[in-house]
């Protein structure tokens, strides 16, 4: 192992490969609440895709698992280490090495954060549009991951968005898929298969994304509930109206108080409305002119009203825009609360209803608190699960992944399968996929050394 070292030293040069007591433990865990930290052998940080290739080759022939990392913000266990194995992190791999105003396109290296992507995008009144909570996630991470977040029932996910990619395998060669393209049909979409594997199948070195222009006027709305069951039953129909919401997102009562708590935003919601509500449904709108989001906001509140709501609230705009951030930062919340675990099941967005009074009855049957929040105009529910017993929680996940798939849902609609659900992905998915998966995996790494332990063991 020492020889490891000493090889990817070389590569890298001695001060981007840590070990020992440089190692910080930042690098042995990412945010998933109910998985265990794990110390790698070392962490080697390459700069260019010449290095990861190098890198890879290397682990290949001596036969050393590779674990590729971002920022370390994913929620399913998918960078945590294999004890004696390697982590490859992507935080000197940051150059925005193109925003293209003509194409609407940005291409950057794997390590480039959400947030830098997007302050070098509005510079040039563009926006990278996928928001998944977290802007120091990495756009690797993003890729790896198949990132939503709150704006992909307007603008899709990470797969909608990423029209190529530099990529380099675990035998260390490097492809390149896709391009600054609109279009292609030429082959398989090597680029489609990557995203979403959580750094199993490939390194990301570089991104090349579409972006879109910036819409400057905004309107939140807030929309409380006297059940969960109504608000959600409400989503569809606000879709219908065409108004083309950038966020449709539910939050119950639980998830709300919490949220306010620790955020202090000030809902400007009458004390008798916020003791009633039970739920609420947080509708974002966004326009190219004032009139347009006028009217939309008018057609979305009458909407909102005609199916159930409490009332409509139209948030002052710095409110609104604390309240989306006291959303996003959800997640923060459940942990302070000490949640044992955050899920993120997907159903079809119509059967939200009958789902979350499935939810319901599974809390109730097994005397767990679960609530949640979540991107419902996707169907995407975030399920903060209370339950310190580790046998009885895997209990209630299953019941929780069984009702999601039941209705024709899935088991991650955006955090992967990771280390986290790996156990529930294997009994619950269709053998015939599982196995076609695994030759793929074996097709791009032969030796298996890229990110073993996560999605399969
Ligand atoms: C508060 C909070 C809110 C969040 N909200 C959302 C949300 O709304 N929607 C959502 O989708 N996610 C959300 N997330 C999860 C997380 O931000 C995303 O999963 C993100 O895509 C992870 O990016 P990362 O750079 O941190 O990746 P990491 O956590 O470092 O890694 C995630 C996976 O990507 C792989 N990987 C990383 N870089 C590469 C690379 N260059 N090549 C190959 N594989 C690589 C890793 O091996 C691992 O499998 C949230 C997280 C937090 C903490």
């Amino acid at each position: 192992m020492e020889n490891v070292i000493a090889e990817l030293s070389e590569i890298v040069g001695p001060e981007h490969v840590l070990s020992g007591a440089d190692l910080s433990d930042d690098y042995s865990h990412d945010e998933a609440l109910s998985v265990e930290h794990q110390k790698p052998l070392c962490v080697v940080r390459p700069a260019a895709a010449e290095q990861v290739s190098r890198i890879l080759r290397l682990c290949t022939d001596k036969r050393v698992p590779v674990t590729p990392r971002g920022s370390g913000t994913g929620l399913s266990g998918a960078c945590v280490p294999v004890p004696g194995g390697v982590v490859m992190s992507f935080e000197r791999m940051k150059r925005i090495l193109e925003i293209d105003t003509e194409n609407h396109i940005a291409v950057v290296e794997a390590g480039v954060t959400l947030d830098e992507l997007n302050t070098a995008a509005a510079a040039k009144g563009l926006v990278y549009p996928v928001f998944p909570g977290e802007n120091s996630a990495s756009l690797g991470g993003n890729v790896a991951t198949n990132a939503g977040g709150m704006r992909a029932v307007k603008y899709g996910v990470t797969r909608q968005h990423v029209v190529g990619l530099e990529a380099v395998l675990a035998t260390g060669e490097v492809i390149r898929t896709g391009g600054k393209l609109v279009k292609t049909s030429t082959g398989y979409d090597l680029a489609q298969l990557i995203i979403g594997s959580e750094g199993t199948l490939a390194a990301v070195t570089q991104v090349i994304v579409k972006l879109v222009p910036l819409l400057e006027h905004r309107a939140t709305l807030l929309a409380p509930y006297k059940s969960l069951v109504e608000a959600v039953r409400a989503v569809p129909q606000v879709l219908v109206t065409g108004v083309g919401p950038l966020m449709v997102e539910y939050l119950d009562q639980f998830t709300m108080m919490a949220i306010t708590a620790q955020s202090g935003v000030d809902l400007g919601i009458p004390a008798n409305v916020q003791s009633d509500a039970q739920a609420y449904l947080l509708v974002v709108l966004e326009a190219r002119t004032a009139a347009r989001i006028d009217e939309d906001v008018e057609l979305a509140g009458r909407m909102l009203s005609e199916r159930g709501a409490m009332d409509v609230y139209v948030l002052p705009s710095n409110a609104g825009t604390k309240m989306v951030e006291a959303r996003e930062k959800a997640f923060w919340s459940a942990k302070a609360a000490q949640a044992s675990d955050v899920i993120d099941i997907v159903v079809p967005r119509a059967s939200l209803p009958a789902y979350m009074e499935r939810v319901k009855e599974i809390s109730m049957r097994h005397a767990a608190m679960i609530p949640g929040c979540g991107h419902a105009g996707d169907g995407n529910v975030h399920l903060a699960v209370f339950e310190q017993d580790p046998d009885k929680r895997s209990r209630i996940l299953r019941d929780l992944y069984d009702s999601g798939r039941a209705l024709g849902g899935v088991i991650s609609g955006e955090h992967g399968i990771g280390t986290a659900k790996k156990k529930y992905f294997m009994a619950l998915e269709d053998p015939a996929k599982i196995a076609l998966m695994r030759r793929l995996k074996s097709a791009f790494d032969p030796a298996g050394i890229l990110n073993p332990g996560t999605v399969f063991d």
